[in-house]
């Protein structure tokens, strides 16, 4: 494999938490007495594997392809989006290797809905399970993801140009 094909990318994102829920998570909904806001399912941890793979291909970010103040992108489902985000990574000429994503929240604990999120992840990106490895952190009882203000997700992504 020639080093100079290979593109890395990272993608990093942050929602606030208010009462409601389920909690939806890497496509999962866990059941919880809070739910995350934002324009479309505010899936935080498929937003941040997203522009992973848009930063990795330089394709822009998430929010260019798919803009807030588009009425097709309220409510809209954060699958759909990581879907098409990878088709045009495809499309450009790469090849996803693996990605390596953290969860930052200080409840649920995710260690129980880890296995359908990396399923539900990898059938998206249609990747082998054992390329999509999704970690979890609390914040340690303080800063907003410690008090339970929000949650955030880290994603980075190898790609390879063929
Ligand atoms: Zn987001």
């Amino acid at each position: 494999m020639n080093p100079h094909s290979l593109r890395i990318g990272i993608g990093h994102d942050t929602h606030r938490l208010q009462p409601g829920g389920p909690l939806r998570i890497g496509g999962v909904d866990i059941p919880f007495a809070y739910e995350l806001v934002g324009h479309s399912d505010a899936d935080v941890l498929l937003h941040a594997i997203t522009d992973a793979l848009l930063g990795a291909s330089a394709l822009g970010d998430i929010g260019e392809l798919f803009p807030n103040t588009a009425a097709e992108n309220h409510n809209r489902d954060s699958i759909e989006m990581l879907s098409l985000a990878a088709a045009e990574v495809s499309k450009a000429g790469f090849q996803l290797i693996n990605i390596d994503c953290i969860i930052f929240a200080q409840k649920p604990k995710m260690l129980d809905h880890r296995a359908a999120i990396t399923s539900t992840i990898a059938e998206a990106l249609k990747l082998e399970k054992s390329r999509v490895s999704v970690k979890a952190k609390t914040g340690e009882s303080v800063g907003p993801v410690g008090k339970g203000l929000s949650i955030e997700a880290q994603c980075i992504a190898l790609l390879y140009q063929a």
